[in-house]
């Protein structure tokens, strides 16, 4: 009856017909513009012909259909407001014409309904979901809400409370929690999942459903009083906005949306969708977490290519078990790659150990993980003081001390005990990987694999090559981070790599407004106000002064020219003080332990003493906007260092790295996403504004050109 790319219509019996999703040559289904219009064309076979008594609609993938396109977001964001509300407005149309179909139709809901995948299935008047299945609106995450139509259906089958819920938290829900929202009328077994639809859809057929009533319900007003619906409304508006905080303004748009809508017939409800739609797809957490998106899909393509080139991990070893050491071993084990842990001193062993029962006991009291299982991984980990089995690994993560002579003495005996081709692997933070590779027989074999701490916790791993690191080196080491759920990103060799270098101009732009007399804490409010997580001074406080400060140095050593020492410098005060940050109870805070073990942060008035001895003009106050151009134009500046110099191949790596490495606010997508928001013209501008303060604020000869061009870093 209708033979498109991604759907086809084929007759069943008694004048049942079947509407299948089947994306030709791929694994899943989604909702691009092909398929948008496959759809429509397929409704308009069905609704012409008079045969058609019944539709049932279903998946041939494992997934229903997993959501819309959303690399087709970028270009369709990029025009105006009205013109995007326009654009779904009438693609809802498209539904509509589904949903007034004059015969019945049962959705068999198999995997995956996500998205724009749930909210196509919404338009049948019934839906039958696999127990396998889940169903969900996950649009928040990229700073959106469902705009074909979901928010209006979703509050009238399962009521506006549940509905704000769904929609402002994105998570999807499974088959039990969706026939209790109301949201499908049954749950079977996968077995059962057609044969049920298809009895359902007869039934419906014979009259002995009212399918007519249900649809009916999705194009009235919901039954509830405007006053209950603004009731509603501020007690959620409260939890979600704590929830997302003010610059993912997505789901509150989308609760203050829907309260409005429900009062509406489907139509009036549906001109609210679109509208607030197009408001919400023009915001920059929009922009960016649509972006972080696609350069995730990004990424998982150039690992599949890692993955081809590489050698397979299947025996790790670690040397050093530290602080690092120990949290490499221990996800290693987790995530199933075998480890072997050796170290020169037997307490540290059995510390690396310990550490790693005491995580595993965690997962199993979660109910995370089975008992035997935390057994056999904590096995896996073979605590070992000599290299006893390294000719058998095949790769080995280096982990000991930060010191140059030490990493090349003990990588140099290393190579006598691995195999050729076991790639070896520096966890140095700040050492040159060229500089630790000049005593090796096999310098093709060594590369850095540069893992943030908590290793459980952080996703981010940088894989270094060295001039000499060979290909298929890097490929292994991207491999074997990807198998401990990481995510790696393959940066050249360079001061302070990645993202420590960009970090650095940062924090010495915070050094140089202290000097310049602004409060410490108000750059922490003005910062974490933007964004951060925490603030420069709280952030070195965390790290640990005398470590931030002595990276801060070897890095800054690498660029003189734009990372010159800063007179007057709190940080350094702070250390010759030995107000290390947490570790010792004193930074810029003060910290103290809460009943939970937990570091409280209070103000210091000490601290603030000791820098008022740095600021000889005295204090001056800053406008928060001013602090925030002050702090991140540097940043800025030195991506573009690195993306020009090839450090990084991509900008999508760049800006991934420092969203997972140091926690980049994700609304503004990484410093080059945030330089396409911001323009490259009007960041140019603030440059030269600043330019007083000297070699870190001068945009590169590129940025100058990209402004004069209007071009971005992002299509
Ligand atoms: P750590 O002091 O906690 O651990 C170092 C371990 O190495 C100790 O257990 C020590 O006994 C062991 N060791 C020393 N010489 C050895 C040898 N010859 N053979 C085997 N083991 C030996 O240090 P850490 O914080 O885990 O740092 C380790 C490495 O990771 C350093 O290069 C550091 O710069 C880097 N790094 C640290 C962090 C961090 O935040 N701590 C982050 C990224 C990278």
């Amino acid at each position: 009856m209708f033979q498109g790319e991604s759907i086809e219509v084929l007759p069943l019996q008694d004048g049942l017909v079947e509407l299948r999703f089947d994306r030709r040559g791929e694994a899943i289904n989604k909702l691009d513009a092909r398929t948008v219009d496959e759809f429509r064309q397929a409704t308009e076979r069905i609704a012409a012909s008079p045969e058609v008594r019944g539709v049932l609609v279903t998946s041939a993938k494992d997934v229903f259909i997993v959501g819309a396109d959303i690399t087709e977001f970028g270009a369709t964001f990029q025009q105006e407001e009205a013109q995007i509300a326009r654009g779904v407005r009438a693609s809802n149309e498209l539904f509509n014409a589904f949903e007034d179909l004059k015969v019945p139709s049962v959705v068999a809901i198999n995997g995956f309904a996500l998205g724009g995948g749930l909210e196509l299935a919404m338009l049948a008047p019934l839906r039958v979901m696999a127990d396998t299945a889940q169903v969900g609106v996950p649009e928040v995450k990229l700073g959106l809400f469902p705009g074909f139509g979901g928010t209006v259906r979703l509050s009238r089958l399962t009521g506006l409370a549940t509905a704000i819920d769904w929609v402002a938290s994105g998570k999807p829900a499974k088959a039990p929690a969706a026939l209790a929202a109301g949201v499908v009328d049954e749950v079977t077994s996968a077995d059962a999942l057609r044969e049920r639809a298809l009895a359902l859809l007869q039934r419906a057929v014979r009259g002995e459903v009212d399918w007519q009533a249900a649809q009916q319900r999705k194009r009235a007003p919901v039954a509830l009083s405007a006053q209950e619906a603004g009731a509603l409304v501020e007690t959620a508006r409260t939890q979600v906005a704590a929830r997302s905080g003010r610059h993912q303004p997505a789901a509150v748009i989308a609760l203050e949306m829907m309260a409005e809508a429900a009062g509406r017939d489907r139509a009036g409800a549906l001109d609210l969708e679109s509208a607030a739609f197009g408001r919400v797809a023009k915001t920059q957490a929009a922009a960016s977490l649509v972006q972080a998106f696609l350069n995730d899909q990004a990424l998982k393509k150039l690992y599949k290519r890692h993955a081809r080139e590489g050698r397979p991990v299947k025996q790790a070893a670690v040397l050093g078990a530290g602080i690092m050491g120990g949290g490499i071993a221990y996800t290693s084990a987790l995530r199933g790659t075998p480890v072997r842990m050796k170290d020169i001193a037997q307490p540290q062993l059995d510390l690396g150990i310990a550490e790693a029962g005491k995580q595993l006991a965690k997962q199993v009291k979660n109910g995370r993980l089975a008992q035997a299982k935390a057994d056999a991984i904590q096995a896996s980990i073979v605590p070992q003081l000599d290299e006893t089995g390294f000719d058998a690994v095949d790769c080995v993560v280096e982990a000991v001390v930060e010191n140059l002579e030490v990493k090349r003495k003990v990588l140099a005996a290393l190579e006598h005990s691995v195999k050729p081709g076991t790639v070896i692997a520096s966890n140095t933070s700040s050492l040159r990987i060229d500089d630790i590779a000049q005593p090796l027989a096999r310098p093709q074999d060594f590369v850095g694999m540069h893992f943030f701490n908590p290793v459980p916790v952080m996703q981010l791993v940088e894989v270094i090559q060295g001039t000499k690191t060979s290909d298929a080196a890097v490929s292994t080491a991207v491999g074997y981070a990807v198998a401990m759920g990481k995510t790696p990103i393959v940066v050249k060799d360079c001061p302070g790599f990645l993202v420590n270098r960009i970090l650095t101009p940062y924090i010495n732009a915070f050094v140089q407004l202290v000097a310049d007399g602004a409060d410490f804490e108000a750059v922490d409010r003005a910062m974490e106000a933007f964004g951060w997580p925490m603030g420069p001074a709280y952030l070195q406080d965390v790290v640990g002064m005398d470590v931030g400060s002595h990276v801060g140095d070897v890095i800054a050593a690498g660029y003189p020219q734009r990372m010159p020492a800063i007179e007057r410098n709190a940080v350094k005060a702070m250390v010759a003080a030995q107000r290390y940050g947490q570790k010792n109870g004193a930074g810029f805070y003060r910290y103290e332990n809460d009943p939970t073990g937990r570091p409280r942060k209070t103000a210091a008035p000490e601290a603030h003493a000791l820098v008022a001895t740095l600021q000889p003009q005295g204090k001056r106050d800053f406008a928060d906007a001013e602090i925030v151009e002050r702090m991140m134009l540097p940043m800025i500046v030195e991506a573009a260092h690195a993306l020009e110099e090839g450090v990084v191949a991509t900008p999508a790596e760049l800006d991934m790295a420092l969203l997972l490495g140091v926690g980049f606010p994700a609304y503004a997508g990484g410093a080059l996403k945030y330089a396409d928001w911001l323009g490259l013209d009007r960041v140019v501008a603030l440059c030269d504004k600043h330019a007083a303060l000297g070699a870190p604020y001068a945009p590169t000869a590129r940025m100058r050109e990209m402004a004069a061009q209007k071009l971005r870093y992002y299509p």
